[in-house]
């Protein structure tokens, strides 16, 4: 049985995507094994968001290439995508495909393995419209399911690269989404996360005006046995009061949020490109809570953009704080070659990025141990993953809140009521409720 091996850099929908064609690899008798073993090929799944993920894409080309020099070596993904010239000058390398066509990846590898040469499928993908389907399993992690409805983003915001990767927004049919669903739910998932690149225009390329997102998540939430939906990230402007209200009809939506604000000062807001200013997120924020007073809002803040001075930093925390975020995801910039923010004048000093990112990622902490506080004494549903140590289970509710218990008895995949009564550093003790 030949045997493919995967490395997947990046972000979820990188994930999701490797492991949809990891299952069109089985789908054709190879046997997957984990990338430090010997593999008769090795697909190498890459990220080009930040110079330094285009140079860990390269590192860990020439790695498997080192492996097994004769093994097919095939780069597929966002740095093939934007830098195809690059990847091939990587002696060794046999297929690359960018971030179409992975639906072939099989039939590109089986062609690399009859030619001489190799094998280049990087077509524009800006001229791209139609969602590509790769497989149907999803990705899966202990007990939650990621299922990717989106593709593409349209936005350009000043620092990111993504619209150029992934081209423009698609969306996958609903038909199709229901099936991953369905499937899922049959091999015991209980929760789905829907992802895509930008997946509050799920729908848009659609032209009919209706809220595709909320149809998704109602049509999910009525198959059996799938009892929570989360969604993995979305920009507050799409969050309109018919979704939000549309989603208070089932239960099984998981009131937790992330909404990536990337500062809360109004003028960097503008240099990067976002289509918000911190007083329309603010009024989507209130009113949120108030329709949901339970939910967690999670956030990703860029510290040290171009020409951020301390007065507009000292903003962003001030709004952190007016926000009352439950965690803060912290990214200093990262200049991207080949966008606008790149080439910006006063790039910051990466020791003012550091000390900046200590300042929010302290502040997350205290926001997080914040949080957690005002459920202690409450009765929360768990979902379960392993066990740790020590009969210690971990587990999530449904606002996101990690809580560990100690049980003699399996817990792994349940969804069971818990008294939170401690509140630790990353997590809250609790006891099953009897
Ligand atoms: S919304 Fe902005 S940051 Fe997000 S993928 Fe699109 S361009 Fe990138």
């Amino acid at each position: 049985m030949p045997k493919v091996a995967f490395y997947t850099l990046g972000c979820k929908v990188n994930q999701y995507e490797s492991a949809a064609m990891a299952e069109l690899f089985e789908k054709k008798g190879y046997e997957i094994v984990s990338f430090d073993k010997q593999a008769d090929v090795y697909v190498i799944n890459t990220c080009d968001v930040t110079n330094e993920s285009g140079r860990k894409s390269r590192q860990i080309i020439r790695k498997a290439i080192r492996k097994n020099p004769s093994a097919k070596v095939a780069v597929v993904g966002c740095y093939a995508q934007l830098e195809p010239a690059e990847v091939l000058s990587l002696p060794g390398v046999s297929v690359v495909v960018g971030t179409k066509d992975r639906h072939q990846i099989v039939e590109l590898v089986q062609e690399a393995k009859n030619n001489d040469g190799p094998v280049v499928a990087v077509g524009d993908i800006m001229k791209q419209r139609t969602f590509e389907e790769i497989a149907f399993k999803g990705h899966r992690q202990k007990t939650r399911a990621f299922l990717k409805i989106q593709e593409g983003c349209n936005m350009f915001c000043s620092y990111c690269i993504i619209p150029y990767a992934r081209g423009p927004i698609r969306s996958r049919a609903i038909d199709s989404i229901l099936t991953e669903a369905e499937s899922l739910s049959k091999d015991g998932f209980k929760e789905i996360v829907l992802t895509g690149i930008h997946l509050g225009l799920y729908g848009y390329d659609f032209k009919d005006g209706k809220n595709h997102l909320l149809d998704v998540i109602l049509k999910i939430s009525q198959i059996e046995g799938i009892e929570r939906i989360r969604l993995s990230s979305i920009e507050a402007l799409e969050l309109s009061d018919e979704l939000l209200n549309g989603l208070l009809k089932t239960r099984s939506f998981c009131h937790h949020f992330h909404i990536p604000l990337q500062s809360g000062c109004d003028t960097v807001l503008r240099r990067m490109n976002r289509r918000y200013t911190t007083d329309d997120f603010r009024k989507r924020i209130h009113y949120i809570r108030n329709i949901m007073p339970n939910v967690s809002i999670t956030t990703d803040i860029i510290v040290g953009f171009p020409g951020e001075t301390d007065e507009e930093f000292s903003q962003t925390q001030k709004f952190i704080h007016e926000m009352d975020f439950s965690k803060l995801h912290v990214f200093p910039f990262s200049p991207k070659r080949g966008t606008l923010a790149a080439d910006m004048p006063n790039q910051i000093k990466k020791s003012v990025k550091t000390d900046r990112t200590h300042k929010l990622i302290s502040i997350s902490q205290k926001l997080e141990h914040n949080f957690r506080e005002k459920f202690t004494n409450t009765t929360k549903k768990v979902l379960f993953e392993d066990k740790k140590h020590d009969n210690i289970y971990e587990g999530l509710t449904e606002n996101y809140i990690k809580v560990a218990v100690k049980s003699e008895g399996d817990l792994h995949n349940k969804i069971i009521p818990v008294t939170l009564s401690k509140n630790m550093d990353n997590h809250i003790f609790g006891e099953i409720k009897k």
